[in-house]
């Protein structure tokens, strides 16, 4: 007998469990679409050039590693507050924005439902149908009852907006609702901007909680187009929650760089809320870790180096999108006649292939092609080496 018998084997973690099959596969043509990681035409991971350089500027002039504020690097912060919502903004200059660094975008979420949970503890949360699947996760183990309300419709290969537009008027006054900023995770469709317009409206009309998740501004339209969506619920004047991840953006996923920020209605309540945010955030982990904070800060903040790096992330931007469209013409070329031109209106790092699990199961075990069951495919790991190989595989099995 042990303090730990009935303790039960917890299940592997969908995407790392495939990632494990993948690394241990011994196909030499082997291709990992599986996890959401920009890798570069070579297949490499990129390490940018914006990043090197502040770090070798940091090394130039080598600090000590004191204990960080409670909710990180000031400056990092106010970068943070200047990109997701304009640093001439008002809501900016008025003090209205409480923003936290945190440890990567899923820590944003997870201070985020932390404070929410104590601010409103019988609400409901609602997450896209499907979404990234730590959302429910994350929610759930904050103490909520997670649902979900409708996003994609497989027969239509797009969104039910309709669904989701209903599910939303449904729902009771303090629902959280959790939105893809840009980029869905993992169909890869996003509304338009005039759906945006209605889903504001309904959010504010029923009294709901808008919690909007930013983990990849700047590889749908370009950092400024992905943002605009912030600046509409800012300008309904909602109090809103955005988290933000640096992961993919500055390819610095093992740094774990991330935000959270609110919107309170003025500046004495931004306070307030800011004050609570430090008590989640202390008695979690006391406060964020130095290095991949600074090193953002830096960028963010050093006009060359954020020219540098808006360029190095319109690079990868324009690589998806060219693998986007090899991806369909190599497919049409590999002899599959039905339309697969949805992966083109598709945006950001992922492409819900509409093929299914037994589709997804052969394409690993036959050709060593690694996606999730769900049909959702990284297109961000396509390079002009292995996307013939991907289209043959696909071919084969559709
Ligand atoms: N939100 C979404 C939609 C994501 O896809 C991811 C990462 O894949 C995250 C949040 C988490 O980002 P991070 O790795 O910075 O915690």
């Amino acid at each position: 007998m042990s303090l730990f018998t009935a303790v039960e084997m917890a299940p592997r973690d969908p995407i790392l469990g495939l990632n494990d099959q993948f690394a241990a596969d011994t196909n030499a043509n082997k291709v990992n679409l599986g996890v959401g990681v920009y890798f570069d035409d070579n297949g490499k991971l990129p390490l940018l050039q914006c990043v090197q350089a502040a770090e070798k500027a940091m090394m130039d002039k080598p600090t000590a590693r004191g204990y960080l504020p409670i909710d990180g690097i000031a400056a990092y912060d106010n970068g943070v507050k200047a990109l997701v919502f304009g640093a001439e903004s008002d809501v900016v200059k008025s003090g209205r924005v409480s923003t936290v660094q945190a440890i990567g975008g899923t820590g944003g979420l997870k201070i985020g439902a932390d404070f929410l949970k104590k601010l409103n503890p019988n609400a409901k949360v609602l997450i896209s149908n499907p979404s990234w699947e730590n959302h429910r996760a994350i929610f759930q183990n904050a103490g909520f009852e997670v649902e979900n309300y409708a996003y994609y419709d497989a027969a239509t290969r797009s969104i039910d907006f309709a669904g989701m537009l209903a599910d939303l008027n449904a729902a009771a006054a303090g629902t959280v609702v959790v939105l893809h900023a840009c980029c869905h995770n993992p169909t890869g469709y996003d509304i338009t901007a005039a759906q945006w317009d209605q889903v504001i409206e309904v959010v504010k009309a029923k009294g709901l909680v808008a919690f909007l998740d930013m983990a990849y501004q700047g590889f749908g339209y370009g950092i400024a187009e992905d943002g605009a969506v912030i600046g509409k619920f800012v300008a309904a004047g909602l109090n809103i929650f955005v988290s933000t991840s640096f992961s993919k953006s500055f390819s610095l996923y093992g740094e774990r760089v991330g935000a959270l920020s609110v919107v309170a209605n003025d500046k004495e309540e931004a306070a307030r809320v800011l004050s609570q945010l430090k008590i989640v955030i202390r008695t979690n982990y006391s406060n964020p870790p130095t290095h991949g904070g600074a090193v953002v800060a830096a960028v963010l903040n050093t006009p060359e180096l954020r020219a540098q790096w808006e360029a190095e992330l319109g690079e990868m931007r324009v690589r998806i999108k060219q693998m986007r469209q090899k991806l369909v013409d190599g497919l049409k070329a590999a002899g599959v006649t039905q339309d697969m031109s949805f992966i083109t209106t598709q945006i950001g790092m992922f492409s819900y292939s509409g093929l299914s699990k037994e589709q997804m199961v052969r394409l690993r075990s036959e050709f060593g092609v690694y996606g999730t069951d769900t049909g959702r495919m990284c297109v961000a790991a396509l390079n002009s080496k292995n996307i013939e190989y991907v289209c043959k595989a696909i071919a084969a099995v559709i």
